[in-house]
């Protein structure tokens, strides 16, 4: 039997999200049934709901940062059992044959992973995201949230989460080096309260020192503004790592001059303009521009993990389904402390 459940949804592009319902598939042999209890509210929600990415699917049910407790399972599905507490992130299939599906790097498929939501499935089926009361994905790209962590503040790991983990990995983000995190929101709390647990000295950049506080709070040592030109002098030639976090356009020659010779500055931040960087502010210096995409699923199985293991969890702000379009005008005005989080269970109450 497939399943109608409550959603909320963006019409059109840029329209306020309004309840809908929505079907979900009969459950295949490796599907899992998860009856939603939260989910978060990415940058990237509101990028696609505006189609500042270029032409997206309408109505759209946006949300890849999915918490909720697994309600039924297929005939082959062995990994997870009714009752248990699992999260979805930005992909729900990929083809598990390519070389990097099979690396474990499935944002990379070759055929092009399954979006959660705003894309095709392999069946043709348009995806609807976590702005709902109940979702159908494939086991595989299922993760499970340790016992120690809520789901409420569990649900932003699955995009938030990686999205800031995986290159604190992979760039290094230890003891002894000093990491910067550009844009204190959602990605970038996650980054702070992150790189702070891998143990690295972290500087928070913010647009102002409205947020300082906070940022102490969660792990950082040092707190400047960008709207303090006298920032980039001080810092000059200071960081190994620059994660930059911020939705908006930056002016990336001034952040370059930051890093340390050989030092890497990696962009998370999805803007829909072009950023633009001068070929020296690299050659100087030798120095790294680079980007990452969220991670791959044992990789997000691994953060959930170092998030137990480490007592991490995202700062949220729990809301009501009614206060959506509120919500995402505070995020836009950088007013987030620091990730809206749906209560599920008020869709369509
Ligand atoms: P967010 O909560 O809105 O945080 C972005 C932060 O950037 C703001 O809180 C603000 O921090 C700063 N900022 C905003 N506008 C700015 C401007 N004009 N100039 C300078 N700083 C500005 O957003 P998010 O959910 O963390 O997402 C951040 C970006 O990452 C989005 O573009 C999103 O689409 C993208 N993203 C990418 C991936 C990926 O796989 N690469 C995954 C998820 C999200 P301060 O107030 O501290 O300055
Ligand atoms: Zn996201």
């Amino acid at each position: 039997m497939s399943t109608i459940t409550h959603a909320i949804a963006a019409p059109a592009p840029g329209a306020p999200l309004a309840p809908t319902t929505i079907e979900r598939r009969d459950l295949r042999p490796d599907d899992v049934l998860i009856d939603i209890a939260y989910a978060g509210i990415c940058h990237s929600d509101i990028h696609q709901a505006k189609e500042d990415w270029g032409q997206a699917i309408f109505p759209m049910v946006p949300g890849h940062e999915i918490a909720g407790v697994v309600a039924a399972v297929g005939s082959d599905v062995t990994k997870y059992r009714v009752g248990d507490r699992v999260g979805v992130g930005c992909m729900v299939d990929s083809c598990g044959e390519c070389e990097y599906c099979q690396a474990g790097r499935e944002q990379f498929c070759v055929k092009g992973n399954v979006q959660t939501y705003n894309g095709v499935g392999y069946d043709g089926e348009n995806t609807y995201g976590g702005y709902s009361q109940q979702v159908v994905v494939k086991d595989a790209f299922v993760c499970r949230i340790p016992e120690g962590i809520d789901l409420d503040v569990a649900a932003p790991l699955l995009c938030a989460g990686i999205t800031t983990y995986s290159p604190l990995r992979q760039w290094g983000a230890g003891p002894g080096k000093k990491v910067a995190v550009v844009g204190l929101g959602g990605l970038g709390h996650m980054a702070v309260k992150l790189a702070a647990a891998m143990g690295a000295e972290v500087t928070v950049l913010s647009q102002t020192l409205k947020k300082q506080e906070d940022g102490l709070k969660l792990g950082a040592e040092h707190y400047y503004a960008t709207s303090d030109e006298s920032t980039f002098e001080v810092l000059k030639g200071q960081f190994d790592l620059i994660l930059n976090t911020v939705s908006a356009k930056l002016p990336i020659d001034a952040y370059l001059g930051l890093l340390r010779i050989g030092g890497a500055m990696v962009n998370v931040g999805a803007p829909g303009e072009p950023l633009s960087y001068s070929a020296f502010s690299l050659l100087g210096g030798n120095k790294v521009l680079a980007g990452s995409m969220i991670g791959g699923i044992a990789e997000t199985q691994e953060m959930l993990d170092f998030c137990a293991e480490h007592g991490i969890g995202s700062e949220i702000e729990l809301i009501s389904a009614d206060r959506v379009n509120e919500a995402y005008e505070r995020v836009e005005n950088s007013d987030v402390r620091y990730r809206f989080v749906i209560d599920t269970a008020t869709i369509g109450a």
